[in-house]
């Protein structure tokens, strides 16, 4: 299709209009690493910002951490990630790519779920089904090896087994290991929430599919600790809660579906994934997981400190149970890039390139035009003076308006000002809408209350 949105093309876009570039190009990059530019670190700060707003701010009883990325190694034993935290992976003996066998088996059937099977019945079930290398179409691969997916760094001067710490393969151990601490100087009563935004490192050798899959990512992670027999209930709401935060910023509920795990590790009582569907097809976006008391005893146990929560009301002594709602920043940004960028085809038959995010998640909310430089940048720039108080603002003051026009309209920005005459002799402005290209005059003392309304999340 013509104007399908393929990865190849949102790939493009982002290089070249500053949204995202790969990592360490000059030097021939560096496989599964990019870099936000410009745009990008703006959308990805303002989906944080988002994320912060439901999850922190306007979720009852949540608080926010900022934990150190390296925390000490027995931290990881007592998670389990060291010596348990591996991928499934086979090479193809023809054209020598990797794959996981667990994907390789869910791209060629729903008959069978790979998260019951073991790596012996996984690859049986690749040979005897010759499911094709998805590089080279043929089907002769090694045995499976489990691959640690835990970067491992060594601190101090002498590289040792002592020295070793791991970068964090997620977040959510921080929020666990300061569980008390949060508690006590927050004054929290169960239930309550511990949230927190951060890098997590993954050895991830298998392709990527751009920023959907890489070795260094950020998550957004909220841990609700709650009374054992009401985390259920809990679950089902971050289920539900989750969703409504993708689609208020714009993914559409046809394209997003739960997954429900068939199996789940021995400690959960529930699990369940989001899913969008990327242009290569769905992909996880977050996860919803009931994970019951296992991570605080698990830190009981090898920490030997108590972790028990003493019921101010009650004073019952219990370990209370974890609901945690995880969602991927880049994922997410991925995704409502995919979602926002459309070639649309105007009635005079040129196509016009447009970026439909949800102003809140936008760069810019507003860029600054004048129409004529000669006559019009003075005013233009204390307007945009001014309006940058307020807003993230572009000004552009070069080429045709037209033009302009479709170089905000390619990277968000939900309104384009122009300066002209009518401004400089009545304070009068036009404003033009990104979707509609509609647009409407406004004086100019009205325009900050009326972005403001419109960017609002
Ligand atoms: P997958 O099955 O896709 O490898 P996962 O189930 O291992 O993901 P979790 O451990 O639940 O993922 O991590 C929480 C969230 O972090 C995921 O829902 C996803 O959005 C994000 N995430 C996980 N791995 C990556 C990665 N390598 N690159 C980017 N985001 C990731």
């Amino acid at each position: 299709m013509e104007n399908e949105v393929t990865m190849e093309k949102i790939t493009n876009v982002c290089k070249q209009y500053g949204f995202i570039f790969q990592g360490s190009e000059i030097y021939g990059g560096l496989a599964n690493t990019w870099d936000y530019g410009p745009l990008g670190s703006r959308i990805k700060n303002n989906v944080k910002d988002a994320w912060r707003k439901r999850f922190i701010q306007e979720n009852d009883n949540s608080y926010e951490l900022d934990a150190a990325i390296l925390m000490h190694p027995r931290v990881w034993e007592a998670s389990g990630h060291v010596g348990g935290f591996s991928d499934p992976l086979v090479d193809c003996k023809e054209c020598k790519t990797r794959h996981r066998a667990d994907h390789l088996i869910e791209g060629f059937t729903s008959d069978v779920v790979p998260d019951l099977m073991s790596d012996e019945e996984m690859i049986k079930y690749i040979r005897d089904n010759n499911i094709p290398c998805p590089n080279c179409g043929k089907s002769n691969y090694t045995d499976i090896r489990e691959f640690s997916l835990m970067f491992e760094t060594h601190r101090g001067v002498i590289k040792d087994d002592k020295s070793v710490v791991y970068l964090r393969p997620e977040n959510a151990q921080g929020e666990y290991v300061n569980f008390l601490n949060v508690q006590r100087t927050m004054r929290a009563k169960v239930p309550f929430g511990i949230g927190q935004i951060g890098k997590a490192f993954r050895n991830e050798i298998t392709p990527g599919n751009f920023t959907f899959r890489t070795i260094e990512f950020e998550q957004m992670e909220h841990q609700l600790f709650c009374k054992p027999g009401t985390d259920l209930e809990i679950y089902e709401h971050y289920k539900e809660y989750a969703k409504k935060f993708f689609t208020d910023l714009g993914l559409p509920e046809d394209k997003l579906r739960y997954h429900d795990h068939d199996k789940l590790v021995f400690y959960a009582s529930a699990a369940c994934d989001i899913e969008y569907k990327y242009p290569f097809g769905y992909g996880e976006l977050n996860g919803t997981h009931d994970r019951t008391d296992y991570d605080l005893s698990q830190h009981q146990e090898f920490s030997t400190k108590s972790q028990e929560y003493l019921d101010p009301e009650t004073n019952e002594k219990y370990i209370p149970y974890v609901v945690e709602s995880t969602v991927g920043c880049d994922r997410l940004v991925l995704a409502l890039l995919c979602e926002a960028y459309e070639e649309e085809k105007l009635e005079d038959g040129s196509v016009r390139e447009v970026m439909h995010l949800n102003p809140f998640v936008a760069p810019y909310k507003v860029a600054v035009l004048p129409l004529v430089k000669k006559y019009h940048t003075d005013k233009a720039k204390e307007i945009y003076k001014e309006l940058s108080k307020h807003f993230m603002c572009s000004y552009d003051e070069t080429g045709n308006i037209g033009k302009r026009y479709r170089r905000q309209d390619v990277i968000g920005t939900p309104f384009c000002i122009t300066i002209d005459d009518n401004t400089l002799n009545e304070n009068k402005i036009t404003v033009r809408d990104r979707d509609t290209m509609e647009q409407v005059t406004l004086k100019i003392d009205e325009l900050v209350d009326y972005i403001s309304e419109k960017v609002i999340f």
